[in-house]
Formats: C-alpha cells, structure tokens, sequence
C-alpha cells in the first residue's frame, strides 16, 4: 500500500546532556510520514488492512478513547484506502465533540459509545458478535491495532525506514514509548543480536508488560508471520510514567517544548524525559548510539492543552 508517505527523516540530537554522555542520538521521527497517517498507529494498521481488503470488507470497526491515536488514524487511513469505518468508543457521548472525534468524524467515521463495562468486554466473542449483528459484515481490529498484524507492521519501523540500507544497524539502542507494547515486540523482531530495544512504559506499574512482550514475541514466531530474526534483547524502564496514563505535571509540560523536536504528552514525552534522565545517570556507555523512535501522536496534544487548560 503506498500513498503519500515520506520516509521518516533522522534528526540528530546534540543538546547539553547528549554531548556530555558522550553518545549519539538520533530521532526516527515516524510523527512526520503523513499528516494524518502517521507514528507507530501507521505500522500496526498497515496489515490489518491489507487483509481487510484481501477478504473483501469494506468496512473496518475499531475501538479507542475518546482522545485516542488509533481512532484518529484510523478514520484517516480508512478514508484514503476507500473503508468505510466505525469507531467504537469508550464512556458517553461528550458534545460537543473533542478535536480527535470530530476529525473521525469528518473522515468519514460512525461513531458508537459504549459504557465502560461493555467497552471492557470489548475482546470478547459476544461482544464482537452483538457488533457484527449491529452493523452487519466488519472487519475488527482491536483497540490500538494491536494483534499479530500489528506487530508485523512494526517489525518495518526500524530497517525499512532507514535512509539507506542496513543503517538500522549502526546503533546500540533504540528507545520507544510503550502502551501494549506492540511495537517494542515488532522493534524486537526486527533488530540484530547485539542490539537492544528500550520500552518505556507510560502507564503506572508497567512491570507486567514484561510477560506482553514475551508471549507477543512467541505468538508471532509461532504464527508463520515473517521475522528475520530471533528476536533481540529488550528492556522494560518502568520508572517514568508520571503517575500513569495520560497524566503529566508541569514538569513534563515543560520538558516537552525544549529539544526542538515536537512531543506528545502521553507517550513520546515520557520517553524523551526517561532518556534523557538517564544520560544523566550514566546508564549508558560513552560512544552508544541511541535511536529514539519518535511514535507519533501529537494529534492529542490539542486535546490534552484544552483538558488541561479548563
Ligand atoms: C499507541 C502509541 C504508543 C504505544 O504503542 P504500543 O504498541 O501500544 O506499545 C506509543 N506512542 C504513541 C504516540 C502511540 O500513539
């Protein structure tokens, strides 16, 4: 599937703290390859789609927040590849809509609502059935793309993307925000022994994410879905989530506006902080090179400015 896509420019780094550990750093930054379809919510609906198209839908149904990235993506990419979508969120109905929802909106998008306790059940079989039988024949994707196609997408994002051939391999660690941790798995399988992948958890106890990426790892090696590789060694840093999802401080605010690249509050911010902490800290070696893949997301920030602001 091509479209307008750029690929996604390197932007090299060299503030104060990154000249005095004594590294590399690079930014992958996937926020910049389309202006709406963009980040990692890009890679994980890629083969979701192609496979909704080989099948034959026509439509796609998926579920998020209502400030969600997946959604936002979604609606866009369903758009320009001719589905119609339906996008199933979570809680109430909130008029008027927020800047993520009524661009869903605009793209063409159905929106549904369920009550958090249905919306829990959201990966059921029941469920699923009572939305098929709602809506007639849909292809679903889960919240987030994250299934086995969505990790396949990611094992794209690091070599496939890389200004020229086998420059992915040049650096020591890459460094990503982490949710379901979709992508660190698909970053995992797509890396070289010898390198190391680097989740940074935004939710609070992210620990758990742990046993995530382990059985994603082996579910995907088992499915028969390509991998170059046996999958590299990764790494959870579960100590900079600021108090959990979607929560920041002033700090954080702050930190965001200043290295020239622009983050997100709920994802890339909190990676950039951790990385950047812990070049203080001495955790890396003098002469690493760091990749730190920036996912995208920016779309909620205008959201986020208006919550926080009122
Ligand atoms: C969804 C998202 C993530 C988390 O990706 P997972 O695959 O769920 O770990 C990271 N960054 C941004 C900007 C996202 O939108």
């Amino acid at each position: 599937m091509s479209l307008t896509f750029i690929s996604p420019p390197l932007q090299q780094i060299n503030s104060e703290i990154v000249h005095h550990a004594g590294v590399d750093l690079y930014v992958l930054r996937l926020d910049l390859m389309h202006r709406w379809v963009n980040g990692n919510k890009w890679f994980k609906l890629k083969y979701n789609l192609l496979e909704a198209k080989q099948k034959n839908f026509t439509r796609l149904l998926t579920f998020g927040g209502a400030y969600s990235n997946h959604i936002y993506a979604t609606a866009a990419a369903g758009n320009l590849f001719g589905f119609r979508t339906i996008g199933v969120i979570r809680g109430e109905e909130r008029l008027p809509l927020n800047p993520t929802l009524s661009f869903a909106v605009q793209q063409g998008m159905q929106l549904v609502y369920l009550n958090r306790e249905m919306y829990r059940q959201r990966n059921t079989a029941a469920l699923q059935e009572y939305l098929q039988q709602r809506f007639g024949k849909v292809f679903i994707i889960p919240e987030g793309g994250s299934n086995l196609n969505g990790v396949r997408g990611c094992t794209e994002i690091i070599g496939d993307t890389m200004p020229t051939a086998g420059y992915a391999y040049a650096f020591d660690h890459i460094c990503v925000a982490c949710g379901t941790a979709t992508t660190v798995a698909g970053i995992a399988l797509s890396l070289h022994q010898g390198q190391r992948a680097i989740a940074f958890p935004v939710l609070k106890n992210g620990a758990f994410l742990a046993q995530e990426i382990e059985s994603l790892l082996t579910n995907y090696l088992a499915s028969g879905l390509p991998a170059a590789y046996s999958p590299a060694s990764w790494e959870l840093v579960c100590d900079y989530h600021f108090g959990g999802y979607a929560k920041v401080n002033d700090e954080l605010l702050q930190f965001s506006e200043e290295h020239g690249v622009p983050l997100d509050y709920v994802y890339t911010a909190k990676m950039f902080y951790g990385v950047m902490d812990l070049l203080q800290q001495g955790f890396f070696s003098k002469g690493d090179r760091l990749l730190l893949v920036h996912t995208g997301g920016l779309q909620g920030n205008v959201g986020m400015e208006e919550r926080l602001q009122s």
